[in-house]
């Protein structure tokens, strides 16, 4: 099965992809963690990345999808997977549809603005591993350490206020549009987002057994 979760960012879907892929058993797969893995490491993508992600901006899109095509044509990929954060804006779709890859669904996650502001400022992410935190909805069992791989949790530096509204501005502009796309597709599944995260993760299993 190869899912698209959409949403805001800070909808959860991060969080979301990972409870649903264990269950589907098929990978998440989320750009951002790839390029921050690349901006981390420093590869020549990851430096040209930099500067957009820091500002809250889109990385350019040939950048992203150079490297989701590797991605997906990895092993673990063969079954299908979740895209988390892929794609966002028309183009990038389009390059999906031009790639030949057949989405099963799309799963818009809907939060308000206001309510994503509070949680992308409570977020921490680790540095290890990529796994998401939040102060008040998912905090880890030892404040500052990650669950998973024991590393530190960190805030992302595109999570600082200001940067915060740039993301939001750019969600509004450029990916929110894709609602339409997959809609006159026949794939969008909207899902609200508000509530317990397991309650969100349930709202999603059903909308892909309907
Ligand atoms: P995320 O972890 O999904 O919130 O992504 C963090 C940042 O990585 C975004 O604010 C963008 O700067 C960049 N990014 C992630 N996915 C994409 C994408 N599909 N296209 C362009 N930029 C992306």
């Amino acid at each position: 099965m190869k899912l698209i979760l959409l949403g805001a960012p800070g909808a959860g879907k991060g969080t979301q992809a990972e409870a649903i892929c264990e269950k589907l058993s098929i990978p998440a797969i989320s750009t951002g963690n790839i390029i921050r893995e690349a901006m981390r490491t420093g590869t020549d993508a990851g430096l040209k990345a930099k500067q957009y992600v820091d500002a809250g901006g889109l990385v350019p899109d040939e950048i992203v999808i150079a490297m989701l095509q590797e991605r997906i044509r990895q092993d673990d990929c063969q079954n299908g997977y979740i895209l988390d954060g892929f794609p966002r804006n028309t183009p990038q779709a389009q390059a999906l549809d031009h790639m030949g890859i057949v989405i099963d669904k799309v799963i818009d996650i809907e939060v308000e603005d206001h309510v994503i502001e509070q949680r992308l400022s409570g977020r921490r992410v680790c540095q290890g591993c990529g796994a998401s935190y939040h102060m008040l909805h998912k905090a880890p069992a030892k404040e500052g350490v990650c669950d998973r791989c024991g590393k530190d949790l960190i805030i992302r530096k595109d999570d600082a206020p200001e940067t915060i509204q740039n993301r939001l501005r750019v969600y509004h502009e450029q990916t929110e549009p894709l609602k339409e796309y997959y809609l006159a597709a026949g794939k969008l599944v909207v899902v609200k987002g508000l509530g317990e995260m397991a309650d969100v993760t349930q709202r999603i299993l059903a909308a892909l057994e309907a």
